[in-house]
Parts: structure tokens; C-alpha cells; sequence
């Protein structure tokens, strides 16, 4: 509840410097911790902030467990991997992940997550970077457009870490906005979600061959039957009979604001108990537990940065060539509906999938014929926000239009422009440049020196 006439005055106060460093990312997702390991590979001292226990954001925190493909939509061509692809490696040595299918557009990878969290601290601590978990960051010191120290909050009370460099991967955009430079909020925002890890799906087939997870929950038959028809579920790798779901969603909210957010997890984890409900009026439904509940809602939209340029859905459909290429995708427009039920999909090969409430209806976004890409490019300028000197955006605030973003979105796209923002960070550090100046060329020689940023052409 806001009550804008009350204010009180917080005094002046100095300050602890907690560290001095070359790059200090802010957000610890695989975004955060790609773009710090790369600073750091290249060279640079690097701090970390994270504000939960653990590394990895929506996958971790989330529960969200697949990757998407690291291939073009022919499946022959590799197009993403750098620490996307090491990671997938250095998981698959713990049997923690199963790869599926190079042209599947729904899922590449399951992971367990959990390990994820495990193999995250190891890529950290290898790269020597300075992890701070349980840490907020809350406040932006600035001198002029420069910003100079990160202001953090933690156990051990309110303290500043110096940094050359700033990299927002808190995917609201915390650091930009207390920065004061611009975001837009999208005017219909992607609805988050709370994800569940449910054990006893197996049972729910065993006793009737007919069960569907996404059909039982959304029966419009069921008093306690979820309503927005789309929702999608995926096993938990070396789990019994365990199944993440990823069904619930909240409209409405906007989870930068902190009364949205307050509302979204509470209603998220109503709909999971709703779903619950669902499940136990089935045959053996006496089966069904909820061993896994996310530590936080998983948040698909919130605020964008405004930079040098925004994506649009029609250049990236269309896989315009970027001379500032740092990073390359596949995956479809992905548009959950706020507010109505469905989703939409756009492919890269011209198809359209729209399900509504009455079903699922197919189409095309261009004539046939048109000729269309089988990969798409992702530019620097789409990281570099407006007036910023030494803070660039990665992750799911980079700049785009709604539909562009449909596709820029999931993690094996976030995750390059976090390796990007790192090497751009770090050569900005060595040009003595803003983040605008950065000679592309050197970011993209660096990416590919590192294993990624495959050659394109
Ligand atoms: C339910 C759901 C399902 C999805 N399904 C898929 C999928 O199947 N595959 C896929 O690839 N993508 C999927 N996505 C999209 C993808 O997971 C996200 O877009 C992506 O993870 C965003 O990454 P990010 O690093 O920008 O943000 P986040 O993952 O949100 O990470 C931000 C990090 O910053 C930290 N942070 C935030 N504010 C602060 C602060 N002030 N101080 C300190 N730390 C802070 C957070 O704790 C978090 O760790 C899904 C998203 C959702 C919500």
C-alpha cells in the first residue's frame, strides 16, 4: 500500500569499501556469471553480486531447466557456444543433463538444476572471481554520467564495492535504474510464473494411460482447474518420477514494483496448490507430492534498458546481418499471453502457432516463398544503454521489441550477452572507452578466443 505523504529522512553516511575491482556484475544468473568468468578470463579482477544463497537466476531460483538449441534450425550448423556449451559439457561429466535434439525448437537440454547451482560456484571460484551471495544491491554512487561504486547490502551491513566497469545482469535493470538512465516497461509485459517440482506424474499414468499433465490441470471441468490453457512441464534429470512444471501464470503484475511482486508469488503458489488439487482428485492422485516449490517466481518480463539500438521482431525473424554481431539464436518467438489465455510462436522457417481458447490455430507471419534465416544475429548496440560510460545491460533487458524478445529471451541467448558484456567490459578497461567506443572487433576476437562467438558467414 503506498502512502506517498509519509517520508522520513535517511542521514548522510560514509561508506565501507568492501573491494576496489576491475568489473563488478551485478545479478549472479548464468548471465551474471558468464559475463563475470569472461572479464575474468581475459584478464580482469571481478566481483559478483548476488542476492540469493546460490548462482543462476530463474534456472536455479527458478527451477527452470532446459536449454534450447546451440544449433541453427537445420541442425547442422553450430551457432552458440562458449560457456553455454562448456557448462552443458562440464554438467553432462556429473550425468546432469540430457541432450535431446540439435532442431528441436521446445527443448535441446534438461538439466538438473541443482548441480547447476554446484558447477556454477566451480566456474566462479576457477576464474578467481569475488562472489557475493546473499548480497542486494541498492544503491548507485554516481561522479557525473560515471558510475563509480556499486552500493550493496548484506549481512554485514551497507557497503560499496569500486569498480572501472558495471555489468547489470539483475535482469529488472536494479543497477540502471538507480543510475538514472532509461528503461521501458513493456505496455503488455510476458507473465511470470512459479514453477513446482512434482513427484507422482508416473503413478498419475500408470493408473490411466490417457493422463496428461497440461490437459488434467487446465480441465475447464475441475472447479480448481487452471484457465489460461498453456503451460509445460519437463522431467528432472536423475529424479524418480519427478516432473518440473512450469504451468502456473500471474496477470497483471509488473514484478519490478514490489507490490506486484508481493502479489505474483502468493498467487503463484496458489495456482500451484490449485494444481495440486487437480491432480489428487485423479486415480492414484493419493500419489501426488510437491517435493520442489521455486524459490522465487520466475520472472520472464519486467523492465528493458534503452540502448544504442532495439531489436525488432521482423530483423531478427528475418536473421538481419549485424556487423556487431556478439551472439547468435534459433529459438522461436516464444509470447505468453497476459491477461488471455494462450501463446504465440513465430519460427525462423515462417511458420506462426497461435493457441487460444478455442485451440491451436497455425499460420504464417510472411508469404510463402518469402526467403527466410536460419539463425539470427544478436548486436552489441542492443546492451549499450543510452548515456552510459561503464554499465552495460545483459540478460533479459536488453533491448527489444516485444516480439524480438519473445525469442531473446530464454537463457542460451541471455547467456551470450553475458560473455559479451564481460569481454566488452574488459575491453573497454584496456581501451580507456566508454562503453559506446568499444572497438567491436576486439570484443568479437576476444568472444571467439574464449570458444565462442562461432565464425559466421
Ligand atoms: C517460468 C519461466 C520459464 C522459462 N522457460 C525457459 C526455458 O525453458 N528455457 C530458457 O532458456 N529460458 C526460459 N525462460 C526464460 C529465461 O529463464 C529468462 O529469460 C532468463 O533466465 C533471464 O536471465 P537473466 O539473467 O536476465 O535474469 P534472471 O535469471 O532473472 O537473473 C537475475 C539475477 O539477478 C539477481 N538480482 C536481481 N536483482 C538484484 C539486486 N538488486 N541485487 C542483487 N542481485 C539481484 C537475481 O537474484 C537473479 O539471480 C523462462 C522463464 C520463466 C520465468
Amino acid at each position: 500500500m503506498k502512502n506517498s505523504a509519509s517520508t522520513v529522512k535517511e542521514p548522510a553516511r560514509t561508506l565501507p569499501v568492501a573491494l576496489e575491482t576491475d568489473v563488478c556484475v551485478v545479478g549472479g544468473s548464468c548471465t551474471g556469471v558468464f559475463a563475470a568468468v569472461t572479464a575474468a578470463r581475459l584478464g580482469a579482477r571481478v566481483a559478483l553480486i548476488e542476492n540469493q544463497g546460490f548462482l543462476g537466476g530463474v534456472a536455479t531460483a527458478g527451477l527452470v531447466n532446459v536449454w534450447h538449441s546451440l544449433y541453427d534450425i537445420t541442425g547442422e550448423r553450430q551457432i552458440i557456444a562458449g560457456l553455454t556449451q562448456e557448462t552443458l559439457e562440464r554438467l553432462g561429466r556429473r550425468q546432469a543433463v540430457v541432450v535431446r535434439d540439435r532442431k528441436d525448437a521446445s527443448v535441446y537440454a534438461y538439466m538438473n538444476t541443482e548441480e547447476l547451482k554446484i558447477e556454477l560456484d566451480e566456474l566462479v571460484a576457477e576464474a578467481r572471481v569475488i562472489p557475493f551471495l546473499h548480497t542486494r544491491f541498492c544503491a548507485a554512487i554516481m561522479d557525473g554520467p560515471r558510475l563509480t561504486a556499486a552500493v550493496i547490502e548484506d549481512k554485514s551491513g551497507r557497503r560499496a564495492i569500486r569498480a572501472g566497469m558495471f555489468i547489470d545482469a539483475t535482469g529488472d535493470g536494479d543497477v540502471l535504474v538507480r543510475a538514472g538512465l532509461p528503461v521501458r516497461v513493456a505496455d503488455v509485459l510476458q507473465p511470470p510464473t512459479t514453477c513446482a517440482i512434482i513427484q507422482g506424474c508416473g503413478e498419475l499414468k500408470r493408473a490411466d494411460p490417457a493422463f496428461h499433465l497440461e490437459k488434467a490441470v487446465f480441465d475447464p471441468n475441475h472447479p480448481r482447474g487452471l484457465r489460461h490453457a498453456f503451460g509445460w512441464s519437463a522431467p528432472v534429470v536423475r529424479g524418480k518420477d519427478l516432473t518440473m512444471a512450469a504451468i502456473t501464470r500471474v496477470a497483471g503484475v509488473n514484478c519490478a514494483d514490489a507490490a506486484d511482486l508481493t502479489r505474483a508469488e502468493i498467487e503463484g503458489r496458489r495456482q500451484v496448490r490449485s494444481m495440486l488439487d487437480v491432480l489428487r482428485d485423479r486415480p492414484a492422485g493419493d500419489q501426488v507430492s510437491l517435493v520442489g516449490l521455486a524459490a522465487t517466481i520466475g520472472i520472464r518480463e519486467t523492465r528493458h534498458a534503452v540502448c544504442l539500438h532495439q531489436i525488432t521482431e521482423m530483423e531478427l525473424l528475418h536473421g538481419t546481418p549485424a556487423a556487431d554481431v556478439i551472439g547468435c539464436g534459433s529459438y522461436r518467438v516464444d509470447v505468453h499471453h497476459n491477461g488471455r489465455p494462450g501463446i504465440t510462436f513465430r519460427y525462423l522457417d515462417g511458420r506462426e502457432e497461435v493457441m487460444e481458447d478455442g485451440g491451436w490455430r497455425s499460420g504464417r507471419w510472411c508469404p510463402p516463398g518469402t526467403a527466410t534465416a536460419t539463425y539470427y544475429q544478436i548486436p552489441y548496440r542492443a546492451l549499450v544503454p543510452q548515456g552510459a560510460v561503464n554499465l552495460l545491460a545483459a540478460g533479459r533487458m536488453l533491448d527489444a521489441d516485444p516480439g524480438a524478445y519473445g525469442a531473446l529471451r530464454v537463457m542460451v541467448n541471455c547467456n551470450q550477452t553475458g560473455e559479451a558484456a564481460g569481454a566488452a567490459a574488459w575491453t573497454a578497461l584496456q581501451r580507456n572507452c566508454g562503453v559506446a567506443e568499444v572497438p567491436v572487433t576486439e570484443v568479437q576476437s576476444a568472444l571467439r578466443r574464449l570458444g565462442g562467438l562461432p565464425a559466421l558467414n
